[in-house]
């Protein structure tokens, strides 16, 4: 197995020893043992006030993508209207995704290096009345963060419901479920969290529990089943008691740094980050630095490389950072400086890097 000393790609982020022992254990069956009820419900809770939020959250095996699909399949019918809001290859992708479950599907689209307009998607929201519009808050591929608030405010007005895709910000850069009036907020444990790749999130409002109740979809990645498991004590299947308490430790991390100095962390580095590569003369994208995510950071490939080369350089230096997908692909590398990756001295070990094999 191939691992690094300086592990920077946007996800899976590396795992903390701490969360590591955690999975070493051989714990019991989790669908008879009181200990892992507790133990879901601290994690719901913990997660509850990361997200600020009093719905539900929902946890699931899996990762990001089952949070996706399950959301989407549990609370829309063939024939329902969507308005995707896309800003990159998520944005687009989860349009893709609900057209391919027989919705009707409307993008409000931007560029690659922009954000979402919300007086774009308001016209576009007022026209064709959606069921639900989606949005994307950290979009990976491109390094950038969208607006929540807007977007939430005009899914009330039409009275849609909001799914938003925060897989790679929440934890990381606030998301505030409630006040950003967020119905399905979408998370996975491979990215801020700093877990393997085994988990689903799901956050839950009152709202998006009835279209649920009236939807009843049935599938390993349905919510509807969750909504009172913990309540019977029956779960639909046989949970994943390692990785909740991996969950268990990286919620309590986070609770006990404090969100404001997380963010702060993130913000910081993010900050740092980007400084470092101007100064090697190295192009950001996007080229507005407000559009910047505090989890990912995305620059132009410096001239007179391939990403292969690149790639290449990087890792004999024992550094691994990400490539990219769709129309960024060979243009653009991302450096991942989320969760346990949010560290000023390891992004600053990468940068070195960096700039000895541009010399
Ligand atoms: C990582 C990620 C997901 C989950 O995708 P995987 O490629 O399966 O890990 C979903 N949405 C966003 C924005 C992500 O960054």
């Amino acid at each position: 197995m191939q691992t690094y000393t300086i592990p920077l790609v946007p996800g899976p982020v590396s795992v903390p020893e701490a969360v590591r022992a955690a999975y070493q254990i051989d714990y019991g069956s989790s669908d008879l043992e009181d200990e892992f009820f507790a133990l879901y419900e601290e994690c719901e809770r913990g997660l509850q006030q990361i997200l600020e939020t009093s719905n539900s959250v929902t946890i699931h095996t899996g990762e990001g993508m089952l949070a996706l699909w399950g959301a989407l399949k549990s609370v829309l019918q063939p024939g329902n209207r969507v308005l995707a809001v896309a800003t990159g290859l998520f944005g687009y992708g989860i349009g893709d995704m609900a057209r391919s479950l027989g919705m009707q599907v409307e993008t409000v689209g931007f560029g690659f290096d922009g954000i979402a307009d919300p007086d774009e998607v308001r016209a576009a929201a007022r026209r064709f009345r959606p069921h639900l519009i989606s949005a994307v808050h950290c979009e990976t591929p491109s390094g950038t963060l969208n607006p929540l608030g807007s977007l939430g405010a005009i899914a009330r007005e039409v009275d849609a419901l909001f799914y938003v895709d925060f897989v790679a910000s929440a934890g990381g850069a606030p998301v505030a479920v409630d006040a950003n009036q967020i119905d399905l907020g979408l998370l996975g444990s491979q990215k801020v969290l700093s877990l393997p790749a085994d988990l689903a999130m799901v956050s839950v409002s009152e709202r998006a529990w009835a279209h649920a109740q009236a939807v009843n979809y049935q599938g390993y990645d349905a919510l509807l089943p969750w909504r009172d498991a913990m309540r019977k004590r029956y779960m639909p299947y046989t949970h994943n008691w390692a990785a909740l308490a991996g969950l268990r430790v990286a919620v309590e991390g986070l609770l006990a740094e404090a969100m404001a100095q997380v963010y702060a962390r993130h913000e910081v580095v993010a900050a740092h980050c980007r400084q470092r590569l101007r100064n090697l003369g190295i192009d950001l994208w996007p080229a507005r630095e407000e559009f910047a995510a505090p989890t990912v950071t995305c620059a132009q490939l410096p001239t007179g490389w391939t990403w292969e080369r690149f790639d290449g350089a990087l890792r004999q230096h024992g550094m691994a950072v990400g490539g990219n997908y769709g129309p960024l692909a060979g243009k653009t590398f991302r450096i991942g400086h989320m969760g346990a990756q949010a560290d000023l001295a390891l992004v600053d070990r990468g940068m070195d890097v960096i700039e000895a094999v541009l010399e």
